[in-house]
């Protein structure tokens, strides 16, 4: 018999995941080609060629055991310390490798930071809509998941209902900046505010709050919108990067999370940090990608091909009469459903379109559609997304 803890994640497992395995058996049934599958945030576009030539350069350069072999659980020394050093030189930052652990994406990473962090009974805030798995994440170390509302129709934070919801419990804060599943960027402005309210709730409490900055689409902001790095605004923060989206290396299992200096009670945490990526049985970032990524750390992905899918799917959508969030991040669009949004998601199936009900992001009412998928295919869904509208008129 598995474990009783087991049992609800097991049922309650990934409504979006469910929704890619129905894709692919509509597929079989009417033909690839008249599927219209928005469901799953798997980067459409290639990785950048300089991966592949640093994944090989890796493997031909370095010698086997070391690039095969276990190192430090936080990671490669030298690579940690090229990293540093390109944040250093984006972001004004002082990082040194000592700030840096390698983990297995930015799933890995938070589940590290919150290991690191969390008592059974700890509260863990987080802004509707977000990331499902994060209830998952805060589940494993018995913490308690604290939603702060939707900011409707900004779909920004809100931080009156934010201020009200802490409390001496409150552990730890995660934001994500671009969003999914808005596609929205929390601007400079609102990050100050997010600042404001923590610093006085720990002065007010006496405890320290942990900002965790889970920024796997950082990279991917549109109409030159800039997405602050919030261990400038916020002292006590850590922040979880990844190169599943930025480099579209998500099966690749490659991020890091960056634990300033500053934040409170740096030298245990880092520790922690070092132990928890061992005793999770991660043990350490994959090595042969560790290498690798150093080794090309300015590559990008391209940017373009997702902002022509936003603007062709954004406009189009808008045009048949349906009520969009402003797309101006990662690679969603959050839509205002026209029913209850598993009823509405169930309408969209019968015209071939899959995508996910905000329910799944703690936010029902809307639905995401991931636009990170072939540009023809967007282009062949638009009469059924026009069939949809329809049907609501
Ligand atoms: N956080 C957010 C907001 C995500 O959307 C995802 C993946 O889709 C993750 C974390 C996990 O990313 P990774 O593949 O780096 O583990």
């Amino acid at each position: 018999m598995i474990a009783k803890k087991m049992v609800k994640f097991v049922e309650g497992s990934s409504v979006t995941r469910a929704m890619f395995e129905e894709g692919k058996k509509m597929a079989a049934e009417v033909g690839a080609e008249n599927v219209y599958d928005f469901s799953l945030g798997n980067p459409s576009v290639e990785p950048p060629k300089q991966v592949k030539e640093a994944i090989i350069r890796t493997l031909e350069e370095d010698a086997p055991n070391f690039v095969h072999g276990y190192m430090n659980n936080s990671g490669y020394e030298e690579v940690r310390e090229r990293i540093a050093q390109s944040l250093n030189s984006r972001f004004d930052t002082h990082f040194s490798q000592k700030n840096i652990v390698m983990t297995v994406g930015a799933a890995g990473g938070l589940n590290v930071a919150l290991k690191s962090l969390l008592d059974p009974g700890d509260e863990v805030i987080a802004f509707a809509p977000y990331f499902g798995e994060y209830n998952n994440y805060v589940a494993n170390f018995d913490g308690v998941m604290v939603v702060v509302p939707a900011d409707v129709p900004s779909f920004q934070l809100d931080l009156d209902s934010f201020a009200a919801k802490i409390t001496p419990k409150t552990k730890a804060v995660i934001v994500n900046n671009p969003n999914n599943p808005t596609g929205v960027v929390y601007s400079e402005e609102t990050i100050k505010k997010l600042a404001a309210v923590l610093e006085e709730k720990q002065k007010e409490f006496g405890t320290a709050i942990y900002l965790i900055a889970d920024e796997p689409y950082r990279e991917l902001a549109y109409d030159g919108v800039s997405v602050p790095y919030l261990p400038k605004y916020y002292a006590n923060t850590i922040v979880g990067y990844s190169y599943s989206k930025s480099l579209s290396l998500p099966g690749e299992r490659i991020g890091y999370l960056v634990i300033p200096d500053e934040v409170d009670d740096f030298e245990n945490v880092i520790c922690a940090a070092n132990v928890a990526n061992r005793i999770l049985g991660f043990v350490n970032a994959p090595s042969l990608l560790q290498l690798a990524v150093s080794k090309c750390l300015d590559a990008t992905t391209d940017v373009a091909a997702y902002d022509a899918n936003r603007r062709l799917l954004y406009d189009a959508l808008t045009g048949y009469g349906f009520e969009c969030a402003k797309p101006e991040g990662a690679f969603y669009l959050w839509v205002k459903a026209k029913e209850d949004d598993a009823a509405f998601v169930a309408k969209a199936k019968e015209f071939h379109i899959l995508m996910v009900p905000g329910s799944a992001f703690m936010c029902p009412g809307y639905v995401r559609i991931a636009y990170c998928v072939d540009h023809e295919m967007i282009k062949r869904s638009l009469p059924a997304f026009e069939k949809l509208a329809k049907c609501y008129e």
